[in-house]
């Protein structure tokens, strides 16, 4: 008889050195039962199941039992973490193969919370179910907002305890991903074993995500220069939409530009480069408005990575390698500009663009102002009567905007239209998500489903809903979000 679930696996990732994975089947969990299944993404992917046999399911997707053409390997890999170099490596995921789509298209299906790993350490290789839930669904509202990101295809609860700071359920969740090359993977291939096996992961990165960069004169450089401009644009659009990732050590930045690792991300409500809300990021590392910089100096370990691969000549290799990272800052600069004039429903370059964005954003970080609900207002002109809105520097603000997009020889309603496009109505608040969560570990999912639905349209005002744009005051001042958990 067949499987319930069908995939059409491929593993390439096995046929690198073993250096870089572990074989290692999944721990089997106690009663595994099926909590969420992504059936548009599923569809998408090409993996199609009999909705008959929803017990079965669950024992697939919570790795109880392996289809016949997966190969279990937990990956390799090192990072920074917090700016300190250490060996890490899948401690609680496992990547069951790579499906290909109808489309031809290749993504790693990875369970996460799956059992330990020889990469594991002192952890237990679990993960607890409402941790499960947050990345389901922050994943998903990325994907709703258009930025590329890892998605969720699944959610089991495996009835058994984690232990954390006290007794929560546990889970499993299936991850789906371009790939999970990281930052880390090359810096691991060049710290480890001499940097034999460098070389192998480049044409392996090269193959699977660039192939047209097969004859570029310098591979390494072409490769890196590529992942830079992906990183730049993956940070411009969390900017946009007030995303604040919360963990972008080395070993969480994908080389295919996706965002990935979805621990203590949460989006910004009151407009402060400032903010951050990880438990553990005391000094602030990771802030909204530290995000370009981070993935500046992560692109930075990266290129060293790849030096032996530039270039057998350690002069010429950091010599080519300073030339292309310092290209970062304007390509991301150009990016956000263009990202900034688009909230703004601006079609052209104009010199004076910058002040106009950075007069506006002074003024909201002054007003403690929502950065979502602010060009929400802008692009529906309508602000609400509350006093923080009633500003005369405002009031001279809009007026200067509107004259700028006169300039351009549109009309407000057209520039309006394009702000639409980007400019989100919705995001998943602090606040709706912890109620959601809390009441999914109780047993309601209703909140968290109705959440789901509320992200999946987010540049859809839906008046329905209107309560989803509300921020309850000072909510935020004592908020945090945990990683690893
Ligand atoms: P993260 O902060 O999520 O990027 O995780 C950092 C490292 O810790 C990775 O190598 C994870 O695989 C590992 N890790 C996180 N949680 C656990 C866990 N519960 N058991 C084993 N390893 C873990
Ligand atoms: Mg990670
Ligand atoms: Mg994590």
């Amino acid at each position: 008889m067949s499987l319930a679930v069908q995939f059409n696996f491929d593993t390439t990732y096995t046929k690198l050195p073993a250096f870089f994975y572990s074989e290692i089947a999944p721990t089997a969990v106690a009663t595994p039962q099926l909590v969420l299944l992504n059936q548009g993404l599923a569809q998408t992917l090409g993996v199609t199941f009999d909705e008959q046999r929803i017990s079965e399911m669950g024992e697939i997707f919570a790795g109880n039992q392996l289809i016949p053409e997966t190969i279990p390997i937990a990956q390799a890999y090192a990072g920074h973490q917090f700016g300190s170099f250490t060996m890490l490596g899948d401690g609680r995921a496992i990547l069951l193969g790579e499906q290909i789509t109808p489309n031809g298209e290749r993504y790693d299906i990875q369970l996460k919370g799956s059992g330990r790993t020889p990469y594991s350490r002192g952890g237990d290789g679990r993960a607890h179910f409402a941790a499960m839930l947050r990345e389901y669904l922050m994943s998903e509202a990325l994907h709703y907002l258009k930025i590329p990101t890892s998605r969720s295809l699944a959610v089991v609860w495996t009835g058994e305890p984690v232990y954390r700071e006290r007794t929560r359920p546990g889970a499993v969740l299936t991850r789906v991903a371009k790939s999970h090359l990281r930052v880390g993977t090359f810096e691991y291939a060049r710290n480890f074993q001499g940097g034999a096996h460098l070389q192998d992961l480049l044409d392996y990165a090269i193959a699977r995500h660039f192939p047209h960069l097969n004859d570029a004169d310098n591979k390494a450089i072409a490769f890196f220069e590529q992942v830079m401009e992906l990183q730049a644009g993956l940070i411009v659009d969390w900017m946009r939409v007030g995303f604040i990732h919360g963990v972008m050590n080395t070993d969480n930045m994908c080389i295919a530009g996706e965002t990935i690792d979805y621990g203590p991300c949460a989006f910004m409500n009151a407009y402060e480069p400032k903010t951050v809300f990880s438990s553990i990021d005391t000094q602030g590392r990771y802030a909204y408005g530290n995000q370009p910089y981070i993935a500046h100096w992560n692109l930075s370990c990266l290129i060293s990575a790849l030096l032996p691969a530039i270039s057998s000549n350690k002069e010429e290799a950091v010599k080519l390698a300073e030339a292309s990272l310092k290209k970062f800052p304007a390509i991301y600069e150009a990016k956000w500009l263009d990202m900034m004039r688009r909230k703004l429903g601006l079609t052209q370059v104009d010199a004076k663009d910058k002040q106009l964005i950075d007069r506006l954003l002074g003024w909201m970080q002054g007003q403690k102002a929502d950065f979502t609900n602010t060009f929400f207002y802008l692009q529906e002109g309508k602000f609400p009567e509350t006093a923080g809105y009633q500003s005369p520097i405002l009031e001279e603000w809009i007026a200067d905007w509107e004259q700028r997009i006169a300039a351009e020889q549109r009309s407000i309603a057209d520039a309006q239209a394009l702000m639409r496009k980007v400019n989100p109505a919705f995001i998943p608040r602090n606040h709706k998500v912890e109620e959601g969560l809390k009441a999914a570990e109780k047993g309601d999912m209703e909140p968290f489903h109705q959440l789901l639905e509320v992200i999946q349209q987010p540049y859809v005002f839906r008046p329905s809903f209107e309560s989803y744009q509300e921020v309850p005051e000072s909510f935020d001042e004592n908020y945090q979000t945990f990683c690893g958990t």
